[in-house]
């Protein structure tokens, strides 16, 4: 039997086994596929910054208190298993078209996060590659990147070093109770025994989550991407409009992301997505129409119906946990989740308060960011 049963091999899920194994505790990961190949993988890998002191609502101070783990988890992944992640501060320069950043810029000034106003020629300055047809734009010199697929295969590695147990390939169908709580996850292999469990299923929570007494919808919400290749870098901020930007990699490679479609459980790639994905990519940096499309791919975001991602106890299982529900920042605020969540299952105070993103909360009470 383990002390924590963690299901959903995503980074979430990850992040919590990593963070709780480093505590004593003996921990198993279910997952019903292979670790790390869903929305974790398939993200783009860029985050915003943060200031935890300055972070004035519940959103900006799990995103603050994310960012003052990312390096430090870097250094520790890197040190133990030998993998770069390829985390590193490369700044962005947020652009729109139509004059609607003031509101967006005065939250970064209000929160102590650093940053600069641009005008289209200054722009230029910071990135010559960018069209100069844009109306309004700012930069955020610490916003950071790093390679998913890289920092999954980091996170798996470093939580086998330190004794987290993996189940692939293993559905988790429902839960067996007694007077405490849930003691085991349903699998098709059999049961698996515990004495606390974590509910990090990612987009596949509902089941879960109704199972477990708290009839909630996480949203599976379809991004489209497509990478390109070029043979030297072209520009090195992240480049953002709205909710699409486009990341690029020190190889060379141009990552442009991406769409919001309530698709349901489909991941396949359409020529409408990719299209206005390609277009959205050369209307923004004009030479990106001679590089290469090395491929595309989706993932589905766990969108829940409130604004707020669902970390804390199940009133009907208090030896219950959930963390999901992170939608468009899951990969940036899985090291805090990690730690939150850590904190929970060990009894300690919690390194930020937790209450407005209490599961038991609906949408008119979660807090709206
Ligand atoms: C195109 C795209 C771009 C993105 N860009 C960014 C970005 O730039 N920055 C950022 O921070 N975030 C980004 N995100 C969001 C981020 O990827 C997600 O918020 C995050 O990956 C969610 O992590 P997770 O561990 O909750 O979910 P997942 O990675 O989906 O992991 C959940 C895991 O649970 C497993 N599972 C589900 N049900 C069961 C079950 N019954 N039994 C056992 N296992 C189960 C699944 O197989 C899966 O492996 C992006 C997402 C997409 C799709």
């Amino acid at each position: 039997m383990s002390d924590v049963v963690v299901v959903g091999g995503g980074a979430i899920g990850l992040s919590v086994a990593w963070e709780t194994a480093r505590r004593g505790a003996d921990v198993t990961v279910v997952e019903q596929s292979r670790v790390g190949r869903e929305a974790s993988w398939a993200g783009a890998g860029f985050f915003p910054p943060g200031n935890l002191s300055g972070a004035a609502t519940p959103i900006a101070q799990l995103r603050a208190f994310s960012h003052t783990l990312w390096a430090d988890w870097t250094a520790r992944l890197r040190e133990q298993t030998g993998i770069d992640n390829g985390y590193r501060v490369c700044g962005g320069v947020i652009v729109s078209f139509d004059n609607s950043l003031d509101v967006e810029f005065q939250q970064w000034c209000a929160e102590g996060v650093s940053i600069e106003r641009l005008t289209s020629e200054s722009a230029r300055e910071v990135e010559s590659a960018l069209t100069a047809e844009f109306c309004d734009a700012y930069h955020l010199p610490q916003l950071a990147q790093a390679r998913n697929p890289r920092h999954l295969k980091a996170m798996r590695s470093a939580c086998e070093l330190a004794g987290v147990q993996f189940l692939e390939g293993c559905p988790v169908t429902g839960w067996d109770w007694a007077e405490r709580g849930i003691i085991a996850a349903r699998t098709a292999q059999g049961r698996v025994d515990g004495d606390q469990f974590v509910i990090a299923a990612g987009a596949w929570s509902s089941m879960l989550l109704a199972e477990a007494g708290l009839p909630v919808t996480i949203e599976p919400v379809r991004g489209q991407i497509a990478l390109l290749q070029l043979p030297r870098p072209l520009f090195r901020h992240v480049i953002e409009v709205g909710p699409r930007y486009l990341v690029p990699r020190p190889d060379g490679r141009v990552l442009i992301g991406s769409t919001e479609e309530r698709v349901g459980f489909v991941k396949q790639n359409t020529v409408g997505g990719v299209t206005g994905l390609l277009e959205f990519a050369t209307s923004l940096v004009p030479e990106l129409v001679d590089a290469d499309v090395e491929r595309c791919w989706s993932g589905l975001r766990p969108c829940p119906t409130r604004e707020l991602p669902l970390i804390g106890r199940l009133p009907e299982a208090e030896n219950t946990i959930v963390a999901t529900g992170h939608f468009r920042s899951g990969l940036q605020m899985s090291p805090g989740t990690g730690v939150l969540v850590s904190e929970l299952l060990t009894g300690e105070v919690t390194s930020i308060d937790l209450t407005p993103f209490d599961p038991a909360l609906d949408e008119s009470q979660a807090a709206i960011v």
